[in-house]
Parts: C-alpha cells; structure tokens; sequence
C-alpha cells in the first residue's frame, strides 16, 4: 500500500462562498425553518468544504405539500414524450457537468476521482434507462367470465409522491434510482438524503431545474434521519417510500410507514460471501474478489467481505489479495492515481477501527493493514486496506456490516460446506463464485440465498437488469422493468357495454 497528500485543486464554483446551502421546496431554494445548519467536512483532510442548511419535519411538511401540488398540477397533463424529452435534456446537462460533479462528490464522501469520473458512463446508463421507461405504464385487457358484455382492462397511473431516503456512500448515484422511475411515471419527489453527504444531490436538483423539470416536481431536504428522514416516513400525504440504508433504519422506515400503509422498496446492508474454488484463475479471482471488497474504501452495500477461499489455495490466494492490498494507492482522491480514498466521517472510522480491533481480539489474524494512516493523511479518515485470515463465520467481523475496507478469508473443504457458511448470515444482497467449472458456477449461483450473484466477475451492474436484495437485505428491486412497476399503481376497469 502506498499513500499520497492532498493535490492543489481549484474548488468546484458550487463549492465557494460562504453561504449554506438552502433546501428545494416548491422549486425555490431556501433556508430549512430553523435556520439549522451544518458543515460539510472533506474526509481526506477534516476541512470545512461547505454548509448545508437541515430541514426538520416542518421542512418536510412543505416539500410534502408542494410535492403534492405538481403532481396534480400541469405535471400530470405532460405526455409521455414530454417526459423522455425532459429526459433528453437532462442526460446532455449532467454529462456536460458531471466533471463538477465527480470532483463535489470526491471532496465530499471521499472516492477518489479514479472512481466517481468514470461513473460518468454509468450515470448516463441510468438516465437513458429510465428515459425509456416513459411509454411503460401499460395496461392490458383481460377476458372475463361475467355475464353479458363487459370488457375488463387494467391500467396504470403514477403513485404519487415518492419520498426517496438514502445513504452517504454514494449520492451521486444513488438520488438516480429514485429520480428516474419517479420522472418516468409522472410521480413527484421528496429526496431526504444524508446529512453526512449530500452535496451532489443539491447540485443535480439545480441542473435538473436547468433542463427544465416544473416547480415541485423534485424537493429536496437534507436532514437528520431520525428528524426529518422519520418526519417523512411517516408522512400521511407520501405514497411510497424508496429507501437505501442499513437494516436497522429499513426496519424504522416500515414501522414509520404504517401509518398509511405507505409502498415501501428498501435496500439494505449486507454481508456478501465471494467463493473461490480451487480450479479458479487465482489472480483473476484475488483481484476480483479483493477488488469487490475494497471498491468505495469497503463502503459499498453489495462488498463481498466473506471471502470463502478451498482450504487447498488458502495460502496461495493470501497472498495475492495481500499483495493486491498493499498495490492499492491510498490517498486524497483529488490525485487522479489514487485508487482508495478515506472513510466519509470520523464516526465511519470510529467503527472500522473498532471492528478491526473486535477482529484481533476474537483471534483473526491481520495479514495486511489493521491501523489507521497517518503521517501525510492524519487530518484524514484513512484506514489501511486489511486482511483478516483465520476467520471463522462466526466472528463478530464476519456476521456485522463493517463497511470499511476491511475483507475476511475463510476456508470451506467443499461446495455444500462453502455454501453452509455462505448462507448462515441474516443477510441476502449479493455473492460472487470464482471457478472454471461450469457445474460449479452454476451450483453456487443457484445456491446462495442473495439477490445478485456474479460468476467470475464482481459488482458488475446493468440499469436494465438491475439488483435486489433477500432476508434482511430488504425488498423491492433497482432497476429494470419491475423497478418502474413499483412506482405505478394498477387499477382494473369493469366496462358494461350493454
Ligand atoms: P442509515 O440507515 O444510517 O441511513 C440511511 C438514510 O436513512 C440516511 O439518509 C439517514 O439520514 C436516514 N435515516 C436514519 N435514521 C432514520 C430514521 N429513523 N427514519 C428515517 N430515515 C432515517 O445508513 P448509512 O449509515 O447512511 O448507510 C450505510 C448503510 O446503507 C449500510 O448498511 C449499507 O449496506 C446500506 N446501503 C445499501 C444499499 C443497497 O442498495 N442495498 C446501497 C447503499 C448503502
């Protein structure tokens, strides 16, 4: 592992003054009710990059209102080509921005530009997606039993509005999962993003007034989740909720949402297992499977941090992921050679490090990293990429949600054996299986009780196709046409033609 300082970059125009920024509602920007504000501090050096005002629940109340006003307002009488128009627009506006956009998001979570620059590609992906997702509202006519001459049909109309709670660790992507089927359906949203990161979010919300999406349409509220993320869970006047976070607040988020018996998606933490088998293509498989853990500093829902490895390779394939640990260039993500940024807080690394140290105590071995960086990056949130042998699936490193880039090895003698300590875990999001054999692949693929499964490959992702979760990974599914679907209500019509 080598590490690198701060690179002298010129700060994003979004990013100077000294005036905080305000909360959409309603199509205007202004200060949330109680004049409440916070700092947004860059994790690469603990500076002050900005401040963002907090809504509470009576900010929400407003977004809630004005969300409600345009979807029944000139909003709802846009046309479907109106909408992919819009779209159109909108994709060309945030390529010809997403540069700003990349730079905001690395000095305010921490990826390094090595990672949120080619998101570009992705994010247009989406956008494309979901455009072409405007003419999805299909119905279809059924044939009936009923006596006489009826005619039965479902249609569909848009659910209303959408309160769109989610993350830190990686807002300028994930705000897309929930803008997207929201504009393509005719809905209205009401985005509660972190407090802790969502610089990138106020930034989209103003492009998106650029290409012209109407007043109300899109509001936005950065606060606290317990405040203004429950005010808006709870809120009798929102239809659905699209939430991404840890299991513990999906399980607030459905108690908070039966008071009206809200649609709710949610995507939750995980705990993915990554198999290796011995016939695997071992350097593919280390990078890969390391990769898959390490990818965002570890701080990603899908990270594959329970790599079983065939107790045959163990050793061998140690060493390559220690080596592949210690190849990665940690660092201040404004330098464009840095593959590993910090932790996005100092309360994210309050815990990484205590996991680390719960995994030392229970008797796992460290063979690459385990401390914090200092030196050049002591101001920073910066853990050292870190590998744990000797780990059973019993530790408490291998059943919690470390999210950091902290990776355990596991040995399993055969499939059924891997596959035991693969499912034995409350969660269900993702796995991966490194083989050549075809069999094996597809055992595994079968096997692992999770939402998304990856066979020589890791984190790879398609709009189209979409992710999901299991068990306690949540429910609901990003991307694809059932994504769309969710955002839709269905109605049947009993037409008497008598
Ligand atoms: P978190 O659950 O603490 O917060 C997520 C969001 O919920 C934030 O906006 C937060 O302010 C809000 N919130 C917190 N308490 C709330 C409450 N009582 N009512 C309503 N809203 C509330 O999660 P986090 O620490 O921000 O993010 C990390 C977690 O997110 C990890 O568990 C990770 O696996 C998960 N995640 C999942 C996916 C996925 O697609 N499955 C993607 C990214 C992150």
């Amino acid at each position: 592992m080598s590490t690198n300082t701060t690179s002298q970059k010129p700060l994003p125009e979004f990013l100077q003054g000294s005036k905080a920024k305000g909360l959409l509602i309603g199509g205007k920007w202004q200060p949330s009710l109680s004049g409440e504000e916070v700092e947004s501090i860059n994790p690469a050096n603990g500076q002050v990059i900005s401040r963002i005002s907090i809504g509470n629940a009576d900010d929400i109340d407003l977004a809630v209102a004005a969300a409600r006003r345009a979807f029944e307002g000139e909003w709802s009488t846009w046309k479907p080509k109106d909408r992919q128009r819009l779209f159109f627009r909108i994709q060309d506006i945030i390529a010809k921005n997403f540069d700003e956009l990349a730079m905001i998001e690395t000095m305010d979570m921490g990826a390094p530009l090595a990672r949120t620059l080619p998101l570009a590609d992705f994010c247009m992906q989406l956008i494309g997606f979901f455009g072409s997702q405007c003419h999805a509202a299909t119905g279809e006519t059924m044939p009936n039993s009923l006596p006489g001459k009826y005619t039965t049909l479902k249609i569909k109309a848009p659910v209303g509005v959408v309160g769109g709670i989610f993350a830190w660790n990686g807002p300028l992507m994930s705000q897309w999962w929930i803008l997207g089927p929201a504009l393509a359906t005719g809905c209205t949203v009401v985005l509660k993003p972190s407090e802790e990161a969502c610089l990138t979010v106020l930034r989209v919300a103003e492009l998106l007034q650029e290409a012209g999406v109407p007043d109300g349409v899109i509001n936005v509220v950065p606060g606290r989740g317990p405040v203004a993320g429950q005010a808006l869970a709870a809120h009798p006047g929102v239809d659905r909720i699209s939430f991404t976070g840890s299991t513990e607040t999906g399980r607030k988020i459905i108690q908070a949402s039966a008071s009206n018996i809200k649609r709710v998606q949610l995507e939750l933490g995980g705990k993915s297992p990554d198999m290796v088998f011995a016939d695997a293509d071992l350097d593919k498989a280390a990078i890969g499977a390391a990769a898959g853990a390490f990818m965002n500093s570890g701080q990603s829902c899908t990270a594959g941090t329970r790599i079983f490895v065939q107790r045959s390779i163990q050793d061998e394939f140690a060493d390559k992921v220690c080596k592949y640990a210690g190849s990665l260039k940690v660092g201040d993500g404004l330098d464009p050679s840095v593959n590993l940024g910090p932790l996005t807080s100092q309360r994210q690394l309050d815990r990484v490090l205590n996991y680390i140290d719960i995994g030392r105590k229970e008797g796992a071995t460290i063979t690459a990293g385990g401390e914090r960086i200092g030196g050049d990056l002591a101001t920073g949130f910066f853990v050292q990429p870190t590998v744990f042998l000797g780990v059973t699936n019993e530790m408490t490193i291998a059943r919690e949600e470390i999210f950091g880039p902290v990776v355990s090895l596991i040995p399993f003698d055969d499939i059924d054996d891997g596959l035991r300590m693969a499912n034995d875990t409350p969660y269900g999001l993702a796995g991966g299986v490194w083989t050549k054999s075809l069999s094996t692949a597809h055992r595994v693929a079968e096997g692992i009780k999770a939402g998304t499964i990856w066979v020589n490959s890791y984190n790879v992702l398609d709009p189209n196709v979409g992710f999901g979760g299991y068990k306690m990974s949540g429910y609901g599914w990003k991307g694809g046409r059932s994504q769309v679907e969710g955002f839709l209500y269905e109605k049947v019509v009993y037409l008497n033609l008598d």
